[in-house]
């Protein structure tokens, strides 16, 4: 962000402001304005390109070029040098032009005679709607300082070009033909469930009224009070009792940071000094680093930049308005957001009473306001391209998080379909919740352990509600996935701690560190690997990084002091490494018991079977562990050589595959031989039909999300375990590609109500 200051001189940006707002048409106040920059930059030519439909950029205005060719010379972006700047959103200057590669010669203007050119992109949002130029005849070397003296000037042009005078405004953001029509956007799911109701454009961004200031002064002086009722507003959201606990404080507290980052606000500070109002300065610095930072690639700086989007866009709300950020009111009563990025704080602006669901142009299962969503159970659809464009407010909106799809203006048969199943969903919720207090128990009395997978402090109050007899897998690389560091035994230690203390009682299983693959965690490089599923991931990172591992070990034993602590170590592939780490766990007991702190109760400990070489070392495993847990989404993915994250593979082979079943059919009687006790926590193990074939082959705990408690509770205790047990036992053999629909068929008739 450091750059030199900018130098663009006051008087310059006063006669700007005078021309933009005088009299006469907007053509005419733009041809004024081009001839006042050429002469103050004592550039031969000054011309301005507009951004029209169809990407592509017209000449609007020209001092020094042929008039004639003003309306008429028009490049696409990426064409020749102006098309670059476009294209890339970032200036370019250069002394000898015409040798330039991407020169291209437009007869019609003259500029063969001119040898150098300065090209800035004209921005609005994040959008490039124009380009300002200028060029000289002479071999002219443009200073950095003329470069950004030049941004400022086409920054204060940008309101003219974004008025809608010079070209409509829809032409401005390129609008689809097709509109109007009812649309289906595939994206990315980020959070699973339906919502439907009517699109509110998440449109933070206010138009600024007053670019140019009359006293540097007074300016510094409301950046200052601005930032204070920031600050001011989010001590207050934090005192909220809903944001009190949880990792998505950790989110908001890195955020809270960025507020205080001192090299941005001097940043802001420098260009208030010459000349600009605050906010226009807040946005003028905002736009630089969005446009340096458009190419980066890495997720976590990505994301970075989406919570300084949030808070300039706060801070601008507040200068231009002169409010304070206060919450949304008079939404629409069921109301979806529609969002380019959001940061985590900005969901919080909007009442999640009313909120149903959320849809993102950008975003990644891991980006923060996609965690804050999870937490408050809204769907969510990322990265739905240009979705913004297709959209208008109170448009009818389906986002469909379980299918990945958003539907805008939904023809009536998709509407009654959603409507319909988001209506069965609640009926069924309620006949779920009667039988919350009630045993996962078979009509031949055979009891299973029903428990729950989490992953976030927030996720706990589905312990209760569920009636889940505990957590099954808890993953705790949540928490780590969520900060802007690693966080320390403390730190670790209080969460842990916390949600033992809700579980009240109830086991918890610890997953340690799975992290790796596609599950990136933001303050470690990430390594470019061709299989990433294959490759540097899980517990071959915390047995390289044994530190990460003792720090995390430690935290739960201290947090579980007094209590009973079940741990598991994820992705064991053979039983070396299990004892590696069971080393690892014993040394930070050895170092507890020796430092004089009270230990837990009891410690469990088990592996997770995600592998197929460990179930070849049962042998060798068994008398060393607890208990065995089947990860049964890499498991499957490991055993038919599928990748589980490619959408074309993904579902090629089914879990209910005779390989599959008989594999754990095996490991299930080898577990009960050994006295271990054997559970499936993959996503497998929360669809009743494969419950039913799990509970058919032996396995007693099942770990399933939250709201596939009450289905497979249903299942169980509609279920009469023997006739099932000896129709797999028959058929385990088959030749078929999968036993599903048999299955299905045979629980039809036999009234298991899956
Ligand atoms: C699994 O692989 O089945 C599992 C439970 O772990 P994760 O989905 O977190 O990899
Ligand atoms: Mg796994």
């Amino acid at each position: 962000m450091a750059a030199a200051a900018p130098s663009v001189s006051r008087r310059l940006l006063a006669r700007l402001r005078d021309l933009m707002a005088g009299g006469g048409s907007a053509q005419e106040r733009l041809d004024k304005v081009v001839s006042l920059i050429a002469a103050d930059m004592v550039a031969e030519v000054c011309s301005c390109y507009v951004m029209r439909a169809g990407e592509v950029l017209e000449l609007f205005a020209t001092e020094g070029l042929k008039k004639a060719a003003v309306h008429k010379t028009r490049l696409r972006v990426g064409e020749g040098l102006v098309g670059d700047v476009a294209a890339h959103a970032r200036p370019l200057a250069l002394a000898d032009a015409q040798s330039h590669p991407l020169f291209a010669y437009r007869p019609e203007t003259g500029e063969e005679i001119y040898h150098s050119l300065m090209g800035v992109p004209i921005i609005r949002g994040a959008r490039v709607i124009g380009v300002l130029v200028v060029q000289n005849r002479s071999m002219r070397h443009y200073t950095d300082e003329e470069i950004e003296t030049l941004e400022t000037i086409a920054m204060v042009l940008a309101e003219l070009v974004a008025s809608g005078q010079l070209v409509r405004r829809e032409e401005l953001v390129a609008v689809d033909g097709n509109a109007l029509l009812p649309l289906r956007i595939e994206g990315a799911r980020l959070n699973r469930g339906v919502g439907i109701g009517v699109a509110v454009l998440h449109e933070p961004r206010p138009a600024i009224r007053k670019l140019v200031a009359e006293d540097p002064e007074v300016e510094l002086g409301r950046l200052r009070e601005a930032l204070a009722a920031i600050k001011t507003a989010l001590d207050e959201l934090f005192s909220r009792p809903e944001l009190r606990d949880g990792e998505h404080r950790d989110v908001l507290e890195t955020y809270r940071m960025f507020t205080e980052d001192k090299g941005w606000r001097a940043r802001i500070g420098e260009v208030i000094r010459s000349g600009l109002t605050a906010e226009a300065a807040v946005q003028k610095v905002h736009d630089d680093m969005r446009a340096r930072m458009s190419t980066v690639t890495d997720p976590y700086l990505r994301e970075r930049l989406h919570d300084f989007d949030d808070i300039a866009n706060r801070l601008l709300q507040y200068l231009s308005g002169g409010e304070r950020p206060v919450s949304k009111r008079d939404l629409p009563p069921d109301f979806i957001l529609i969002a380019r990025a959001m940061g985590p704080m900005e969901l919080f602006d909007y009442d999640p009473a009313k909120l149903r669901g959320l849809v993102l142009e950008e975003g990644s299962p891991t980006s923060h306001v996609a965690i804050v969503a999870r937490a408050l159970d809204i769907p969510v659809v990322g990265r739905c391209k240009e979705v913004l464009d297709k959209v208008e407010c109170l448009d009818m909106v389906i986002v469909d998080g379980d299918g990945s799809q958003v539907f805008i203006r939904p023809p009536e048969d998709i509407r009654d379909l959603f409507g319909e199943a988001l209506r069965q969903r609640r009926r069924r919720a309620e006949r779920y919740a009667l039988l919350r207090d009630l045993p996962a128990v078979t009509r031949d009395g055979v009891g299973v352990s029903l428990m729950m997978n989490a992953g976030l402090l927030l996720d706990l109050q589905h312990l209760h509600d569920s009636g889940a007899d505990g957590i099954g897998l808890y993953r705790t690389e949540l928490p780590f996935m969520a900060r802007s560091s690693l966080p320390d035994v403390e730190a670790q230690t209080v969460l842990y701690r916390k949600i033992l203390d809700q579980a009240d009682g109830r086991p918890v299983v610890f997953r340690t560190l799975d992290v790796g693959g596609d599950k990136v965690l933001p303050y470690w490089n990430p390594y470019e690997e061709d299989n990433p599923a294959l490759g540097w991931r899980s517990i071959r990172i915390t047995l390289d990084r044994p530190a990460v591992l003792r720090h995390q070990l430690r935290a739960l034993l201290r947090a579980a002091a007094g209590r009973e602590l079940s741990v598991m170590f994820p992705m064991i592939a053979e039983v070396a490494e299990y004892r590696q780490a069971r080393f690892i766990l014993d040394i930070e007991i050895e170092h507890l018991r020796q430092a004089g702190h009270r230990l837990p109760e009891r410690v469990r400990v088990g592996a997770m079977l995600e592998v197929p070489a460990l179930a070849f070392q049962l042998d060798a495993l068994l008398p060393l562990i607890d208990f065995i847990s089947v990860g049964s989404n890499d498991l499957a993915q490991f055993l038919f050589a599928a990748d589980r994250g490619n959408p074309r593979i993904s579902e090629r082979y089914d879990p209910l595959a005779p390989a599959m079943l008989t594999f754990i059919r095996r490991l299930a009687r080898r577990c009960d031989a050994a006295g271990v006790s054997l559970s499936v926590c993959g996503e497998m193990a929360g669809r009743p039909l494969d419950a039913m074939a799990l509970i058919a082959l032996g396995v007693r705990t099942l770990s399933v999300t939250a709201p596939a408690v009450g289905p497979v509770k249903t299942m169980i205790r509609s279920l009469d375990l023997p006739p099932v047990a000896a129709y797999l036992r028959a058929r385990i053999q088959s030749p078929d590609h999968s036993l599903r629909d048999e299955l299905r068929s045979f629980a039809i008739d036999h009234g298991v109500v899956i």
